[in-house]
């Protein structure tokens, strides 16, 4: 799942790899999938893109947008694996792959859900709610999201829910889903699960500075080493509550892993409050 991480750390590989690449075949929806939610037509999804030459790639929030010569732009979102290999090395299954000028073949696969659009960002805004709250967002990475606005952006004051409903359900911080929570909440040392109505004022700041921080490391190492880059690599940055590991590794309780929310949270019951 392509969180806020790694979408700025795919953004910036994905523009030394494409950059000035032409797109001479597209194939779309060869494999179809129920949770593939793409904007057009597989046949004019293949017309648009023929022909049209990547000249930048960039993230906004989760979202991944190969910027194309005409001023529209392909863009990937959710649980899609971009897969940037030789044409001979094409997968059984995928929902779209692109063929460079170079030979080269860049696939994308949805495993759960995800969106593959094609437009112009003008037109975008309009039809795809999430495509618009994604661009529109504010980076927690940049000096705009201050402590005010974290709180306002996750209802944090209000009287009802949990910390994982504020923080992590309804996009209310685009980009960040259940795959970056666990250790955001980790390294707050709060539960999931905690009641928002009894976050002391210094809980609420910490939560603040974890989501930052945390965002942050996970950036500067790569993106999560759960994720696989373009071509096969993973991320750098250990994910530490992860579903393989059966104990905490700052006091070595037994971890909890139990569904909550949409999505399976992991914590340490010795650890966090
Ligand atoms: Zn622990």
């Amino acid at each position: 799942m392509i969180e806020l991480p790694e979408s700025k750390v795919f953004a910036n590989e994905g523009r030394k790899l494409f950059k000035h690449l032409v797109i001479t075949d597209v194939k779309a929806l060869k494999s179809p999938h129920s949770f593939c939610w793409m904007n057009v037509e597989p046949k004019q999804m293949e017309e648009q893109l023929l022909g049209k030459r990547v000249v930048d790639v960039k993230s906004s929030s989760h979202y991944l947008r190969f910027m194309l010569d005409d001023g529209s732009e392909l863009t990937i979102g959710e649980d899609v694996t971009p897969e940037y290999k030789s044409l001979l090395q094409e997968s059984p299954k995928h929902q779209l792959m692109l063929t460079f000028q170079n030979d080269m073949i860049l696939e994308f696969k949805i495993k759960l859900y995800g969106f593959i659009i094609h437009g112009f960002e003008c037109d975008l805004v309009k039809s795809m709610p999430y495509y618009k709250k994604a661009v529109e967002a504010i980076d927690p990475l940049s000096d705009k999201f201050t402590y005010e606005y974290f709180m306002e952006a996750t209802h944090l004051a209000s009287s009802k829910g949990t910390v994982k409903q504020a923080l992590a359900t309804d996009q209310k911080i685009p980009g960040l889903g259940n795959g970056i929570l666990q250790d955001i909440l980790f390294d707050a040392k709060l539960l999931p699960k905690r009641k928002i109505n009894t976050l002391s004022e210094d809980d609420k700041k910490q939560l603040y500075h974890s989501v930052v921080d945390i965002i942050d490391k996970m950036t500067t190492f790569g993106g999560r080493d759960n994720v696989i880059h373009f071509t096969g690599e993973p991320g750098g940055y250990e994910v530490l509550m992860r579903s393989d590991r059966a104990l905490c590794p700052v006091c070595g309780n037994t971890l909890t892993k139990e569904a909550y929310l949409g999505g399976k949270v992991i914590y340490c019951s010795h650890c966090q409050k």
